[in-house]
């Protein structure tokens, strides 16, 4: 596989993609993005800035750009950010010029957020996102998650499952939804999305040279 991309990418410039993964939490999202960051040597984490306080182990830059409330308001202001929401009472945004760069240089970027940030994203920059929405396999399994994960109290758990169906009900405002059995299977169906999303014709922005030399 490593192999391949690197006879094809010199080949075939193409536009990047945003490739958002939302779920009701507790169903795999992070544990797929992580793998998805880990075997796929051409995604990375979209960085948010946020005015959340950094948590132990967090690295600026890294897990987040950490700004105080001018700094964000600020940016708000200048039109920095493409979008941004307040969650539970921090606010947090996707800084414009690291994507817009990075698209035009081919790279890909992967979203962790929820359905409002994921509307917001598709309102702005439409061609570019690919939208997916992982679903657990039952509500029961969902909670079994949420308590074998063992880093919420049994009262976030409740927040949690409280939640979950409200997030449920925002299926529909996804381009693919997989539902997250097997976590093998779940990871496999999730890159065949972004292999093929790579490929759609508008983003490859070779074509037109490449295809041209093959008619020469
Ligand atoms: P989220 O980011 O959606 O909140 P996590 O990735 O933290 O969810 O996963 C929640 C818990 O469920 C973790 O303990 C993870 O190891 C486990 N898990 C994830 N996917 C599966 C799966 N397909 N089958 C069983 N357990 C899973
Ligand atoms: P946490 O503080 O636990 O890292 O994140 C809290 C919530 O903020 C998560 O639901 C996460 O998806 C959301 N979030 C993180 N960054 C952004 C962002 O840039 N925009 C939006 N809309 N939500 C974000």
């Amino acid at each position: 596989m490593a192999e391949q991309q690197s006879l094809t990418r010199p080949i075939l410039a193409r536009r990047g993609l945003m490739f958002i993964l939302s779920s009701p939490s507790g169903t795999g999202k992070t544990t797929i993005a992580r793998r998805l960051l880990r075997e796929d040597g051409e995604i990375v984490m979209s960085v948010s800035v946020t005015t959340r306080p950094p948590r132990p182990g967090e690295v600026d830059g890294e897990d987040y750009h950490f700004v105080d409330q001018a700094e964000f308001d600020r940016m708000v202001e200048a039109g920095e950010l493409i979008e941004w929401a307040n969650v539970f009472g921090h606010n947090y945004g996707t800084p414009k010029s690291q994507i817009k760069t990075g698209l035009k240089e081919g790279r890909d970027f992967l979203f962790d957020i929820d359905w409002q940030g994921t509307q917001q994203l598709y309102q702005r920059m439409e061609t570019d996102v690919v939208r997916v929405f992982l679903l657990p396999p039952s509500i029961g399994e969902l909670e079994q998650r949420l308590r074998g994960r063992g880093t919420d109290s049994e009262e976030v758990i409740a927040g949690r499952m409280a939640r979950a169906r409200d997030e449920i009900s925002h299926w529909d405002g996804y381009d693919y939804v997989v539902v997250n059995d097997d976590i093998d299977a779940c990871f496999e169906k999730v890159r065949t999305i972004l292999d093929a999303e790579r490929m759609r014709r508008a983003r490859q922005t070779g074509l037109v040279d490449f295809t041209r030399g093959l008619m020469r």
